[in-house]
């Protein structure tokens, strides 16, 4: 069973599944080189590839270019199917840090063939969280500073009020599709500045009023 850290709540809660969306900031999908969708690009990863704060990401031997991707982390607290944008912040519970760790020359690879991700998206350590904050100290989740270093240099510095699709619409998007149960976790894309990290790194990941994750790399 794989768990998450809610900031006043007792007990681990269980992740169920873990939807991410690339191409989420337009600066980001233009440094790689990519169009800016129209609507969200998904993938997932799965529980297994939680790590939590201070604990290490381990990089597959298979990889030589493993890119860090700081992103909000959003807590599904409550069932919801088809769910209108208007509603579906009701469905929210609480928000961390998270690092999407991307097997960047393995993702180029299964790009080319028009594969899935999941060997660069979903390995084991590929998903490090912080201890969520309940959804009620998030005064506005599309008004927070996020930012990543590496050996404290500054790698990444970006506001979420630069997402492209936001919460609402993510969640009115998915939910058509999918039924968002409580433990699920929605990754919602990244800011520019994604690079490489190589074993003995150390990261640092940040969101305003959120909260800090610090992971090494090995
Ligand atoms: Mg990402």
């Amino acid at each position: 069973m794989h768990s998450i850290v809610l900031r006043g709540e007792p007990r681990p809660v269980r992740v169920g599944k873990i939807l991410c969306l690339a191409r989420n900031y337009v600066a980001h999908a233009e440094e790689l080189g990519n169009e800016v969708p129209a609507e969200p690009v998904l993938f997932s990863k799965p529980a297994s590839s939680i790590v939590g704060s201070r604990g290490n990401v381990v990089i597959p031997t298979c990889s030589q270019d493993c890119h860090h991707e700081v992103e909000l982390a959003v807590l599904i607290g409550t069932v919801g199917k088809n769910v209108t944008s208007r509603r579906a912040m009701e469905l929210v519970r609480g928000y961390a840090v998270a690092i999407d760790m991307t097997l960047r020359d393995i993702q180029a690879q299964l790009k080319s063939k028009g594969y899935p991700w999941d060997l660069a998206k979903g390995f084991d350590t590929s998903c490090p969280l912080s201890e969520f904050v309940p959804a009620v100290a998030i005064h506005d989740p599309h008004q927070l500073k996020l930012g990543l270093e590496v050996n404290a240099v500054v790698r990444q510095s970006g506001n979420t009020e630069c997402m492209i699709h936001r919460i609402p619409d993510i969640l009115a998007f998915v939910s058509r599709v999918f039924t968002l149960e409580p433990g699920d976790i929605i990754l919602t894309g990244t800011p520019a500045g994604v690079g490489r990290v190589v074993p003995g790194d150390h990261i640092r990941a940040w969101i305003e009023g959120v909260g800090t994750l610090e992971v090494q790399v090995q």
